[in-house]
């Protein structure tokens, strides 16, 4: 297999792009100048050595200058962020665009994915045994009252709720702990990863 083939390959397995777009990265890369293609390979080998991933809430974090190895993202870490607040999100996008606001100033959890409706083996498709543990361990050590929920308002979303709650509940025990909800906006469908500022923060004030 040539270079070409092979990066067309690669390219194929980033999400949503299909083998003609896959094409046109390859063929866009041909015609672009050296320094870029230098600055690219440089980035990759960068992120392979700094792309670590936080034990707490799953997420990718940088980590190429610290002197000790750091364990978990610097959110996770913030002691000036409220510890007894966990929000759960489905992908890192999510996260981003919360952060964005400045409307949050809890801890978050990546999921990972999300359930659709009448799946046999959800367990398989996000991380619900690292949810599990990590909101048993917070409320072990006194550190959590209340998890919110900030998934897509969509069939996926509620089904991901729904299952999230019931696993909780057996689990964690449902007195132990506030289960919440961003309101819903005027639009359902709303994509957390495309949330405007005013929106979240009122969907956040309004949760229930
Ligand atoms: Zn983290």
């Amino acid at each position: 297999m040539n270079a070409t083939d092979r990066l067309t390959e690669l390219f194929m397995r980033f999400p949503g792009i299909g083998p003609k777009q896959a094409k046109r990265f390859v063929y866009f890369l041909l015609r672009e100048h050296s320094q870029y293609k230098e600055q690219l390979i440089k980035a990759l080998e960068e992120l392979k050595f700094t792309g670590k991933q936080c034990e707490k809430c799953y997420r990718f974090y940088g980590d190429k200058n610290a002197q000790t190895p750091k364990v978990f993202c610097s959110i996770c870490e913030n002691e000036t962020r409220d510890h007894s607040e966990l929000m759960i999100v489905e992908k890192e996008l999510d996260l981003d665009a919360i952060e964005k606001t400045g409307s949050y100033n809890g801890l978050y959890f990546i999921l990972g994915g999300l359930v659709p409706p009448l799946t046999e083996k959800p367990s398989e498709l996000i991380r619900i045994r690292e949810l599990t543990s990590r909101i048993h361990g917070a409320i072990e050590s006194g550190m959590l009252s209340e998890v919110i929920f900030a998934l897509p308002v969509t069939d996926y979303g509620d089904t991901t709720t729904e299952y999230i709650e019931k696993i909780i509940k057996q689990i964690v025990g449902i007195d132990k702990i506030k289960l919440s909800h961003l309101a819903r906006g005027l639009s359902s469908g709303l994509e957390i990863e495309y949330v405007d500022r005013d929106t979240f923060k009122s969907a956040l004030e309004r949760r229930n």
